[in-house]
């Protein structure tokens, strides 16, 4: 892939370069052993990404209007990352082909306490995208198997009876039952793909320097990240442990490189193909009567 007037999108070697973020089964998983740097060969420089890029977001932008048309399955997206991760500026690029009508982004934030008099997964099924649509989870269920492990001291403020706070294998069981409503979800015909853009921590700390110093960037900066960067070991065990438990082949997890921004937009672009490729959508048939009916509806137009 080189020349950058002519570069083409060969979607046989995009799907190779996927399959090396890919995470379909947990048992042998080490995020350790996924760079944040990664670059596969033979893939174009940066200047060269944006047009491939492009062609990748009109591909969507078909397989988001066959996935509407049929109104049969939807695609949930779940978008994870540490802090300056990148996850706002993926989803502006990658979807910005696509019909906005077709789409929903859901950010998830701490809860507040109409959520946490109900179980963790409550505020969640409420948003999952309806048939035909593609969700976006801007953080999601994972934030309760990850910030709130990490600070796992404020599990008692989230309301939940003391007896059940605790014991050995308390985070077993919630991951247990992510993955358990991910396995209903796609029983109902939703498609679940999720993204951790695995930013180094030292591409974090220059992202967070650029908030500091540009001024353009400045209102992103949180003071409070910085107190959760202190915390990034225990926030890589966290995930570990998460993406462990809940990669399977029908919802698997890709961990992408991303301290290159245009590189992981690329591999998001690309995965969220793969998914809708999947289904093999076709344009939904017109039945025998519609037919008639289509075609009385031309005549009495071409004489109007
Ligand atoms: P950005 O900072 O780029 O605008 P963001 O996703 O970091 O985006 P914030 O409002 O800064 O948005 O952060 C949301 C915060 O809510 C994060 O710190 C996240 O960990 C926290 N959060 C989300 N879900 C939960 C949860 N279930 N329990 C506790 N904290 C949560
Ligand atoms: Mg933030």
């Amino acid at each position: 892939m080189s020349g950058e007037d002519e570069i083409v999108r060969d979607a046989k070697a995009m799907r190779e370069v996927l399959a090396r973020y890919r995470v379909a089964s947990g048992g042998d998983f080490e995020l350790d052993a996924y760079a944040t740097d990664d670059l596969p060969d033979g893939m174009p420089h940066k200047t060269e990404a944006k047009a491939l890029l492009a062609q990748g977001t009109a591909r969507l932008a078909e397989l988001q209007e066959l996935l509407y048309a049929n109104r049969t399955w939807s695609l949930l997206v779940v978008l994870q990352a540490m802090d300056a991760g990148g996850k706002d500026s993926t989803i502006a690029h990658v979807m910005s082909g696509v019909n906005p009508q077709g789409v929903s982004v859901v950010p998830f934030k701490a809860p507040g306490p109409h959520e946490l008099a109900h179980g963790f997964l409550w505020r969640v099924g409420r948003v999952v995208p309806a048939r035909g649509m593609i969700g976006i989870f801007n953080r999601s269920h994972y934030e309760d198997v990850l910030v709130a492990r990490v600070h796992e001291d404020r599990l008692p403020s989230t309301g939940l009876p003391p007896e059940l706070i605790g014991g050995k294998h308390f985070w077993e069981h919630r991951l247990e039952d992510i993955a358990a409503f991910e396995r209903y979800l796609e029983r109902q015909g939703t498609r679940i793909v999720k993204i951790f853009l695995n930013v180094g921590r030292d591409e974090q700390k220059e992202r967070f320097l650029k908030r500091l110093e540009e001024p353009e960037k400045t209102w992103k900066f949180d003071a409070a990240d910085l107190a959760e960067r202190k915390l990034w070991p225990a926030y890589r065990a966290a995930y570990q442990a998460a993406i462990a438990a809940t990669a399977t082949k029908s919802a698997p997890w890709y961990v992408v490189p991303a301290d290159r921004k245009w590189f992981a937009r690329l591999v998001v672009a690309e995965a969220i193909i793969a998914a809708l490729e999947d289904l093999e959508l076709k344009p939904p048939a017109v039945p025998k009567d519609h037919a008639a009916q289509l075609a009385k509806a031309r005549e009495q137009l071409l004489k109007d």
